[in-house]
């Protein structure tokens, strides 16, 4: 069973995902404020977060996934 709203909703976030961690400013798709990164080494679970709290993105980073 194919879900459209699902599949671009996916890819939305993969899209996120990958522009955040380039270190683009991406809008929150919810409210259009700028999304927060929180990078493994930030001390906090790593993940994109928007300031309002509407939407999030929690990531499974391990500390050495990134950095070699
Ligand atoms: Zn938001």
């Amino acid at each position: 069973m194919e879900n459209e709203f699902k599949k671009k909703s996916t890819h939305d976030i993969n899209s996120i995902i990958a522009r955040v961690i380039n270190g683009e400013n991406v809008d929150c798709p919810k409210c259009g404020s700028v999304l927060i990164f929180n990078d493994v080494n930030s001390g906090k679970h790593p993940g994109i977060f928007c300031p309002n709290n509407d939407f999030r993105i929690m990531m499974d980073f391990k500390r050495n996934d990134i950095g070699k």
